[in-house]
Formats: C-alpha cells, structure tokens, sequence
C-alpha cells in the first residue's frame, strides 16, 4: 500500500505541470496552479492540489502550525495520527533538519504511518507529547470518548492537540448504532460510508466531556476572501480547529 501509494504521489508530481498558473497557491507543498482540484464522494471544488493531494483542510492546518505555533522553528515532540501525506513528508523533513523536533506518525492501518496505533488504547507514556494532530479521525473510531481520553493522556501540561473533524452543520452529531447501519446507509446518513457519525456543533461538548479544555477556531476567518480562494480554504464545514490544551 505505501508503495502505491508513493507512485501514486509520482504520477501525481509529473503530471502536476498540467495545471501550473498562478490562480491558487498550495502552502504545503509551495506548488502554484491554475486551480485546485475537485475532490470528495460529493465533489467538492477548489479541494485537491495538484501536486502532492493536500486537502483544504491540510493547507489550513500547515498554515497554523507555521502562522500560530512557530514552526519550523520549533522544539519538542509531536504525535501525527493518520497522518496526510504531505504533512508527512514536511514533518519528517523538519526533525531531520531540526534535532530539537521529534515526530511520531501513526495509524491503526500499518501501512499508512510510520508506528501503528489504536487511538483507543495509544501505545505511548502519559505526558509524552507537545503536539498531537488528529485530523478527520473521530468520526471513524468506534469508542470515540476513549480516544479523546487517550489523546489528553499522552499530551503534556502545557501541550496542544489539533483536532478537526467533517462537520454538518447541524446543532447535534448524527450517530446511529454501527449495527442499524449498512455502509450504503451510512453514505446516505453521513455522506462518507466509512465514518461511525456525523459531528454537529456539539463536537465541542463531546471533547469537553472527555474532561479537555478546549477552544474552536475557524482559523480560515483570519484570511481575506482573496487569500482563502488563493490557498483553497474550504468552506469551514471541515476545517474547524479545535485546539485543546494538555
Ligand atoms: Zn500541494
């Protein structure tokens, strides 16, 4: 799978002068096109780069690791799970350059990270991170409270997680017990057949629940319309940032 997926990410990066322009500009990869792709189950405009398959909500977190946490200059320890390729690949890239950076991926699915990893029972010490991202991942893990319990766990006092999720808009979370569901339910229900529920505005709740200090942060505000279009910035249905606090 890792191997495919690289070629894939090859086949990708040559083809990728297709669509060179100077319309949008991809901040995690430094490629410039004359659009984004349409991207998604219901396709989404203006979501794919071209070049290394960053989502909205990609660039938009890569922005607010540089803009807001100091990176790259930065010291301490991070925990990636599911991470996004390109993430990936910049964050690797740093703790190679930088010795005061150490980066941790992991993924229940060994093949897609560097560590495997069960968020629901996390195979680090309490206390062990800086950083922990965690993106598009909460609505997929059965036991999702154990997971935000787990992630407050390893982060250190003083940490932060990034957590972003598909959000509907909606006032509450759609979840229908696993069982009452066929995945073409789920499709029709949630939109994606692979996710266990749909956050609502009330994802907040459930973090604080899980005893997390936390504060939401539609970070894709602090752009222009110019800028948002420019760095392709979705629409803020998927690219909230809850940030909460070890
Ligand atoms: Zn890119």
């Amino acid at each position: 799978m890792r191997t495919r997926l690289r070629l894939h990410h090859i086949k990708l990066s040559l083809t990728a002068w297709q669509h060179r322009g100077d319309n949008v500009e991809c901040p995690c990869c430094g490629g410039q096109f004359k659009a984004f792709l349409p991207f998604g189950r219901q396709l989404r405009p203006d979501a794919a780069c071209p070049a290394c398959l960053s989502l909205e909500r990609t660039r938009l977190l890569w922005l607010y690791l540089q803009r807001e946490l100091g990176f790259p200059d930065i010291a301490g320890r991070m925990l990636h799970l599911a991470p996004e390729y390109i993430l990936r690949k910049q964050l690797l890239k740093l703790a190679k350059q930088n010795p005061q950076f150490q980066y941790h991926n992991a993924d229940l699915d060994p093949q897609l990270a560097d560590e495997q990893a069960d968020l629901q029972a996390l195979p680090y010490p309490d206390q062990h991170f800086d950083w922990v991202l965690c993106s598009h991942v909460l609505g997929h893990v059965p036991d999702e409270a154990q997971a935000l319990r787990e992630i407050g766990r390893v982060l250190k006092p003083g940490g932060i997680g990034l957590l972003l999720t598909v959000r509907s808009g909606s006032a509450h979370t759609l979840e229908v017990p696993e069982q009452a569901v066929t995945p073409a339910d789920k499709q029709r229900l949630y939109g994606e057949p692979d996710l266990l529920r749909l956050h609502g505005d009330d994802f907040i709740q459930r973090i604080q629940a899980a005893g997390l200090q936390v504060t939401a942060i539609d970070y894709r505000d602090q752009f222009t319309p110019t800028q948002q279009k420019k760095y392709g910035l979705g629409t803020g249905l998927r690219e909230r940032i809850y940030r909460v606090e070890g």
